[in-house]
């Protein structure tokens, strides 16, 4: 297959590449820097001497027009995977900082496909937990799945940066759909909605300071950021492994069956306390850093989820909390603080 990847320097989406070459896809992927462009061909230098990597230079996917150029390859994409898309909530401005970029990268790509790209047969866009979960909570026991949207709204979207971020990728996911349902183009859809994404760091990074934002986690709890006050309850209470969702988004992109599907790719819930005590029994350089765990339970009971579609339809065996935490904390240790 001939691919284009959006984001190419991000946290998931170099396991996606790295997946993308390793099954012998033909990529180009977008990044924002020729600097950018320049590291990931060094990481990945086998495979540029073999013309399976090359790289096109977008750098603000909120652009209008953004994408006109990328789409265009010679020879032609067969498929794209859009994982470009911010996640952090370092932002006053949500619509500017988060939702303009997720809402018009998303629409963006798929109006340049649609006119520029006509040999493309399936558009695979990172989308999000976030576009499932409801922040108002769920009646005790109920099971999460891809059948749930976020009930969020426009209001809400820009009342803080966590809302901006879940908005951002409902909106964003949202539009895609429709976009899809109204023009009816040569390719179809599929939506990837992972929850919170553990695993290694192969992306470069100067610091543990620029950690991507689902990480961090795990590098406040081995810096001792919880040491004299403990880890609070999680957040986000499902998880998946990188390495996972990289072979979710590289199936969902090659199995003819998943099209016009969404995936919520979990591999089940977790509690701090559990991340907490993987990290105390197999670091003993971190285990007075953890900090207490008393109130990182699960508290009311436990969430429940469905990822069935992911198994039979994805084929995903997913990898335990143990081995991604620890596989996470160790490649960690290699970055500078
Ligand atoms: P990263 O921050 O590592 O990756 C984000 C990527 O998007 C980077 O390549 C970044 O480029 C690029 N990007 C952001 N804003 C722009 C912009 N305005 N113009 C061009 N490029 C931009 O995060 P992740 O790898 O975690 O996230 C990747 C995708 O996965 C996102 O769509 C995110 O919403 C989604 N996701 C992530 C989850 C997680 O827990 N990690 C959970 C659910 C969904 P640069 O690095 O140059 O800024």
């Amino acid at each position: 297959y001939r691919t284009l990847l959006t984001g190419g320097s991000g946290f998931i989406a170099t396991h996606i590449l790295e997946t993308l070459l390793k099954s012998g896809h033909s990529v180009v992927t977008t990044v924002r820097s020729q600097e950018k462009a320049d590291r990931i061909q060094s990481a990945f230098s086998q495979y540029v001497d073999s013309n399976s990597l090359s790289f096109a230079i977008v750098p603000d996917i909120a652009a209008a027009g953004a994408f006109d150029a990328a789409v265009v390859s010679d020879p032609p994409f067969d498929l794209v995977l859009h994982t470009a898309s911010p996640f952090h909530f370092n932002t006053k401005d949500s619509q500017k900082d988060l939702l303009d970029p997720a809402i018009n990268g998303t629409t963006g790509i798929l109006k340049a496909i649609a006119k520029s790209a006509p040999h493309v047969k399936r558009v695979v866009i990172t989308s999000s937990f976030a576009a499932i979960v409801d922040a108002a909570g769920k009646p005790a026991g109920y099971v999460y799945s891809e059948k749930d949207w976020n009930p969020i709204t426009a209001e809400q979207a820009v009342a803080n940066a966590g809302f901006g971020y879940r908005a951002s990728k409902t909106f964003a996911e949202r539009a895609a759909w429709e976009f899809v349902a109204k023009e009816k183009p040569g390719f179809d859809l599929v939506t990837i909605n992972p929850p919170l994404v553990f695993g290694p760091v192969i992306h470069h990074l100067s610091s543990l300071s620029s950690l991507n934002t689902s990480n961090e986690l795990l590098r406040d709890i081995i810096q001792g950021k919880y040491q004299a006050e403990g880890l609070p309850r999680a957040g986000v209470f499902f998880w998946v492994d990188v390495r996972d969702l990289a072979d979710a988004h590289v199936h969902a992109a090659e199995r003819k069956e998943a099209g016009g599907k969404r995936f919520f790719v979990t591999a089940g819930d977790y509690s701090n306390e559990e991340v907490g005590r993987i990290v105390q029994e197999n670091f003993s350089e971190y285990k007075d850093k953890v900090g207490d765990l008393s109130k990182a339970g699960y508290g009311e009971g436990r969430p429940k989820f469905d990822n069935k579609q992911s198994l039979e339809v994805l084929g995903i065996k997913y990898r335990t909390l143990e081995e991604s935490i620890v596989d996470t904390v160790k490649s960690l240790k290699d970055i500078p603080a």
